[in-house]
């Protein structure tokens, strides 16, 4: 690897503007009674659940960059869009709010969901943001919904400014080409070359970011991306195109083609959202050995995915594997105990 090319050292990097909120670094830590009962590889957390700004995530590392900009445009408000337990839309609120910005919420759900006022639907409103709530009969197809609140919003005399889902593009992607160089320097320090680094795929940009970072930095681990909603198949035409583009604006030089991506699909299960039995016994297992909270949304699919090429043999127990948590927990709440399979004992 070579930390020689800092990001500071790079000028278009280094002319993105950023707002510091996030507490960085996040820790690195081992968790030797996970790889024990998987009898696998030596695992470390990257703990970006950890970043603090509204109960942290890895939307806090995106945001620093993205509401930089909004400021830098001289909005007054922010439209965030998002799931009715969008993570994004919880730490934005939170942000925003540190940043003296109106935050405007509009949060979508399958017309016959419940959408009880919880986990992060109720840290939304207690961090002071509005929220409209849409149907979609396709998740993530908000039709004209957003420009209607950005019409109303403009009529009420405010400049918003709408982030884009996910907090994609190179906005977004900065934040992790930086998480990059903190993680390399952090491997470096304690003597560690990881094989792997693992990372739930949502809209994608986190794990382009981690692409984008790594070959720059000369990485000695493959970015292994678990999708949580997205066809392998979109993933491999998708991610090369958004880092090829976002590249040009950071002033990165290596992009990475489909061939050096390492992504799956088989652990999404019924879809975004909806729990799984491997989901749900990783959340178990995880807390149990670790005393560290997956959500199910995201990181305990992509531990699902890291447990089952574990016990398939493809991560090998002489490897090294980091998994970088991303947070999400807030969501826990969201979900009924018994999907958990966890239950009250008999009565005393
Ligand atoms: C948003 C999110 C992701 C996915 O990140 P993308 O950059 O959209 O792929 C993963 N984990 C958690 C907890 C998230 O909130």
């Amino acid at each position: 690897m070579d930390l020689n090319k800092t990001v500071e050292a790079c000028a278009a990097f280094n002319n993105f503007p950023r707002v510091r909120l996030a507490t960085l670094p996040t820790p690195l830590e081992e968790a030797v009674h996970l790889s024990a009962a998987l009898k696998g590889p030596r695992i470390f957390f990257k703990r970006d659940d950890l970043t603090g700004a509204g109960l942290g995530g890895n939307k806090v590392r995106k945001l620093e960059f993205v509401l930089a900009r909004a400021l830098e445009s001289g909005a007054d408000t922010v439209v965030v869009v998002g799931g009715f337990q969008s993570n994004l839309a919880r730490i934005a609120s939170a942000m925003g709010a540190r940043l003296g910005l109106q935050v405007e919420l509009v949060l979508g759900g399958l017309p016959d969901e419940p959408r009880p006022m919880t986990g992060n639907l109720l840290l939304d409103r207690l961090f002071g943001a509005k929220v409209t709530m849409v149907d979609t009969e396709i998740r993530w197809e908000f039709g004209d919904a957003v420009q209607v609140v950005v019409e109303r919003l403009q009529r009420e005399g405010r400049k918003p400014f709408v982030v884009p889902l996910g907090g994609a593009g190179p906005e977004g992607m900065a934040g992790y080409v930086n998480a990059t160089q903190e993680m390399l320097e952090q491997f470096e320090a304690i003597g560690i070359e990881p094989d792997y680094l693992a990372v739930p795929i949502g809209s994608g940009g986190t794990y382009s970011g981690l692409m984008l970072g790594a070959l720059h930095f000369d990485a000695p681990y493959r970015v292994l991306g678990i999708s949580v909603s997205r066809t392998r198949d979109y993933l491999l035409e998708r991610v090369p195109a958004e880092a090829a583009s976002a590249a040009v604006q950071l002033g990165l030089d290596a992009v990475p083609g489909a061939d050096d991506l390492l992504i799956h699909d088989d652990y999404v299960g019924t879809g975004y959202g909806e729990s799984t039995a491997g989901a749900m016994e990783a959340i178990r297992l995880v807390a149990e050995t670790e005393g560290i909270l997956l959500d199910p949304v995201y990181s305990a699919k992509c531990m699902h995915g890291v447990i089952e090429l574990i016990r398939r043999g493809e991560i090998g127990a002489d490897q090294t594997l980091v998994f970088l948590h991303t947070g999400g927990w807030p969501a826990l709440f969201a979900y009924a105990p018994e999907s958990f399979g966890v239950s009250d004992g008999p009565k005393a």
